[in-house]
């Protein structure tokens, strides 16, 4: 059990603010994903959580019962860092039981949970090992194991996949995923890649700059992002922003045309028009928003990126879903789907619908 809640949580180096005014509530069971830039303050804000960074400001509660000044080992909460952090003089069976070890848990005990823990992480022929004689991807695993024998009421994970290549992260992200749905804890991780945020999260926060900038379920984010860096953040590639006036029949691109987009019901006059590279399409001459030249074309196989330049407006990344026939230097008309459409302010907030 842990209902995890931040009341208005600030922090400094000195004179020097990092974050301020953090509120979140983490209910019980629930997978927290923390996102944001290198900088932002993800590490910051999840050592706080497990006690091995002052908190300088605000209330931090765990069920209910306020906990700024607990010890980390108090918090009953297990870390599972980048640097994965093993004893390297301790095979896999005591680096993964060593908590318990340091508790004088009777031996029987300890054994069977660190069994346990293997046969879950897929370690069972590897307990004997040190941890020089395994690779990245097993290493992280006993720092996995380490945490899952501490039965932690919650775990915190730093960027844990970030030491790993593309492949084993894809099948590790898995794990954590399954990892997750097995121990039913409540779980918050700290990552700067938006797909692990998107395919593991139950809820997304969104940081910059020391700031929440918006927190929600990944199709929330997707659909719905609050302001322009939440909207170029999640997704990838990374959605077009176009300068745009408004007018009284919609909105205006700087090539002229008009998109008969409908804010009559917003306070503030659209600067900005973002749209996804899915929610372009290439069409005829007839029918299109726009018209250029296709100046680079990216066969990926599940999909083709277009890379065109339209004039008066500037670079614009279309994405056709499959294989499409086209050639760079070739002239495209692109339209957009106006239902994906969305509308930025002069201070990059979201325009309501
Ligand atoms: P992230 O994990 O998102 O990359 P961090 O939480 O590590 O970011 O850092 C957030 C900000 O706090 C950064 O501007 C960083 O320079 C600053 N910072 C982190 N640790 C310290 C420290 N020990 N002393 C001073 N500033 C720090
Ligand atoms: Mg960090």
């Amino acid at each position: 059990m842990a209902r995890i809640e931040l009341q208005n949580i600030a922090k400094a180096y000195g004179s020097v603010e990092v974050m301020r005014d953090i509120n979140l509530t983490i209910e019980d069971g629930e997978f927290i994903v923390l996102v944001g830039p290198s900088g932002c303050g993800k590490s910051t804000l999840l050592r706080m959580i497990a006690g091995l960074e002052p908190i300088t400001g605000g209330d931090f509660t765990i069920d209910g019962r306020r906990m700024n000044d607990v010890p980390p080992r108090d918090r009953d909460m297990a870390m599972v860092f980048q640097s994965y952090a093993l004893y390297p003089h301790m095979d896999v069976s005591r680096n993964m039981g060593f908590s318990m070890e340091i508790r004088k848990a009777p031996e029987g005990e300890r054994t069977s949970k660190v069994q346990e823990a293997a046969k879950t992480l897929g370690l069972t022929k590897l307990t004997g090992r040190l941890p020089r004689q395994l690779s990245g991807g097993q290493r992280q695993r006993v720092a996995m194991g380490r945490a899952i024998v501490r039965d932690p009421s919650a775990f915190l994970f730093d960027e844990p996949l970030s030491n790993l290549d593309a492949a084993l992260r894809v099948e590790m992200r898995l794990e954590i995923a399954r990892l997750h749905q097995r121990l039913k804890s409540t779980m918050i991780y700290v990552t700067h890649d938006q797909v692990e945020a998107l395919t593991l999260a139950d809820r997304i926060v969104v940081l910059n700059a020391g700031d929440i900038q918006q927190v929600g379920t990944p199709l929330d984010l997707y659909e719905r992002p609050s302001n322009k860096f939440v909207a170029q953040f999640i997704g990838s590639p990374t959605m077009n922003i176009l300068e745009v006036d408004q007018t009284e029949g919609g909105i205006r691109l700087k090539d002229g045309s008009v998109l008969q987009l409908d804010v009559s019901g917003s306070r503030q006059q659209a600067s900005e028009l973002g749209v996804r590279p899915e929610h372009l399409h290439i069409v005829s001459t007839g029918e299109a928003h726009m018209s250029g030249t296709a100046e680079l074309v990216e066969h990926l196989g599940s999909d083709t990126n277009i890379h065109a330049s339209v004039p008066g407006i500037g670079p614009v990344l279309v994405r056709q879903h499959g294989h499409f026939p086209l050639k760079a230097g070739e002239s495209v008309g692109i339209a957009v789907d106006l239902e994906k459409a969305h509308l930025f302010g002069p201070d990059g907030r979201r325009l309501a619908a």
